[in-house]
């Protein structure tokens, strides 16, 4: 066993920190370990490291936006030794820098281009790429059913089809939609170019990010959107996946080693943690369909029209020192009864304070905790100017008073994200303080 030592301890609580297995990071309930992995495990698996988190932690395990298991409630003393048993787990652990593809790479008949070369080959080639951030990540994109565009990068590659040949292009900075352009390549000078960026990024020093190399680079554009994850999607070779979610991205140990249970016995014999908090499950349509069944009656987002998935809550109360109250109450409230208002749209932020961890990029309609209740935000992120504020007893009726209004207002076929931004801050600020949309 080795000692966590109380230098990395300090380290790790700065924020920003990423919380790897061998780097946990202080959170409200104990120190908080990353299982990071770069390939599908058996459920047999998953459910043992379940067991780990419940032997070692408190028994909750995240599954994070970007798709990182997290195990938390751990103790200066249960850390290392959770690390020292996961590893023993021969688990496909992602060791240096975060190069992300997605999750059904390989396997998506619909994929322009096959990703994992290249992320490997990048993979292998910054490994003697010392003192970049240590959030630093690369997306390399090669289209498909599930793509990574909402999430953030430092250098993204996405493929395109033109004229009979597969181009790369390269994004520095932000989500698909917000990155900067900095060039489209062939299959190898991709890989060289984000070697070399990275390189210049590792010598402006660990606080240097993509987009610090992106000025006036052109905006992208032609941006589709990612579709979610909950539902079946038919794979090469008669293979189906289908995803399931815990609420909120959180779950016990117990409901994560029965759904693992629940898999292996109708022979699903792989599971991937992934985008949007979800877990993909691969084995015959049949299987997959039965495994949805009964993850649905176990209270699992199994269908994008649950409005669980349309909100991105952050740990809140107790979890996070930061909050000041219980965010996953406020956003299953939210859930309930303001399901008109998730549209797929938008996804509403509810946030512990004005950091934003859960959603790092503006959103139509965020909730941000401060001392004595939950400001209001229009169109920006958790740390933007407000355009109300409420106490936390108001909350969640001041969220409905916003969902008759737009319920009431909407034109046509306009979307809750459009109504929201055409009804402006001062018609949402009238509703939720006077109470008469
Ligand atoms: S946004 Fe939420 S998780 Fe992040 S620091 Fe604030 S309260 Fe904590």
């Amino acid at each position: 066993m080795t000692a966590l030592s109380f230098d990395r301890f300090t380290l790790d609580m700065r924020r920003g920190a990423c919380p790897a297995l061998s780097a946990p990071m202080m959170t409200g309930d104990g120190l908080l370990a990353r299982v990071p992995l770069t390939d599908a495990i058996t459920p047999q698996q998953l459910a043992e490291l379940c067991r780990l988190a419940r032997r070692h932690g408190n028994g909750i395990v995240d599954v994070s936006a970007r798709g990182n298991l997290q195990v938390r409630g751990l103790t200066k003393a249960s850390a290392p030794v959770l690390e020292a048993d996961i590893r023993a787990l021969g688990l496909p652990l992602r060791e240096g820098l975060a190069v992300e593809i997605p999750p059904l790479a390989g396997m998506d008949p619909t994929e322009i281009a096959d990703p994992r070369p290249i992320a490997e080959a990048i993979r292998e080639g910054a490994r003697d790429i010392q003192g970049l951030a240590p959030k630093m990540s690369v997306v390399v994109d090669g289209g498909g059913q599930l793509r990574l565009s909402s999430l953030l990068a430092d250098i993204r590659l996405v493929a395109a089809a033109m004229d009979g040949d597969i181009r790369w292009k390269l994004l520095l900075g932000g989500t698909e939609a917000t990155g900067r352009v900095f060039g489209d390549f062939r299959e190898t000078e991709a890989v060289a170019a984000t070697l070399g960026l990275l390189r210049r990024l590792a010598a402006l020093g660990t606080s240097a990010r993509g987009r610090n190399l992106a000025d006036n680079l052109p905006m992208n554009s032609g941006i589709e959107a990612s579709a979610p994850p909950f539902r079946l999607f038919p794979l090469s070779d008669d293979l189906w996946t289908v995803g399931i979610g815990p609420a909120f991205g959180q779950a016990s140990a117990e409901d994560l080693m029965g759904l693992c249970e629940e898999a292996m016995r109708l022979g699903v014999n792989s599971v991937k943690p992934a985008l949007d908090h979800s877990l993909l499950f691969f084995g015959l349509r049949a299987a997959c369909e039965a495994l949805a069944a009964y993850a649905g009656n176990g209270g699992f987002i199994v269908s994008p029209a649950d409005s669980r998935s349309h909100i991105a809550v952050c740990s809140g109360r107790p979890a996070c020192r930061s909050a000041s109250f219980a965010t996953h109450d406020v956003a299953a409230t939210a859930a309930a009864e303001c399901a008109g208002l998730f549209d797929g749209s938008f996804r509403l932020h509810v946030s512990g304070c004005a950091k934003g961890c859960a959603h790092p990029q503006p959103t139509a309609l965020s909730l941000s905790g401060a001392a004595a209740g939950f400001s209001f935000i229009a169109d920006g992120k958790a740390g933007d100017r407000p355009f109300a504020s409420v106490t936390f007893a108001d909350t969640n009726a001041a969220l409905r008073r916003i969902a008759d209004l737009v319920r009431a207002e909407r034109q046509g076929d306009e979307n809750s994200a459009a109504c929201l931004a055409r009804l402006g801050p001062a018609r949402l600020s009238a509703a939720v303080t006077s109470g008469r949309p």
